[in-house]
């Protein structure tokens, strides 16, 4: 006989919860203003944040002008701010700042599956 299937469930739907929640914010762009600030693409910022960093200065060179920038963590740039800047590009994976998804085919399909997850 299997156990009651409700702390499995009550993990799946915290991890369902957590991805419609990354979507969300990737769709609304609700930090827009702090991601800029930081110049990072959207992939970067709101998905790349949760993860783990070792804490240990790192050094690299960026991949345009070749300057030596140093980072508190491992989490390493690609871009120097001043590249990231003036190319339109996100500092840390070298993409377009500005890359896009369309919008209105995933906002359809966040609304469905938020409906379902939430009952
Ligand atoms: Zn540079
Ligand atoms: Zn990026």
């Amino acid at each position: 006989m299997l156990k009651s299937p409700s702390t499995a469930n009550i993990i799946a739907l915290a991890r369902l919860r957590v991805s419609l929640k990354s979507a969300e914010l990737i769709i609304t762009d609700q930090d827009k203003g702090l991601r800029l600030d930081v110049m990072e693409c959207k992939a970067c910022y709101y998905l790349s944040r949760g993860a783990v960093v070792m804490q240990a200065f790192t050094k690299s060179n960026c991949e345009g002008c070749g300057v030596e920038v140093t980072f508190p963590n491992s989490r390493i740039n690609k871009l120097c701010e001043k590249c990231a800047e003036s190319n339109d590009r996100c500092c840390h994976c070298g993409g377009d700042i500005d890359i896009d998804i369309p919008q209105d085919k995933y906002a359809s399909t966040i609304q469905n599956l938020g409906a379902k997850v939430s009952e």
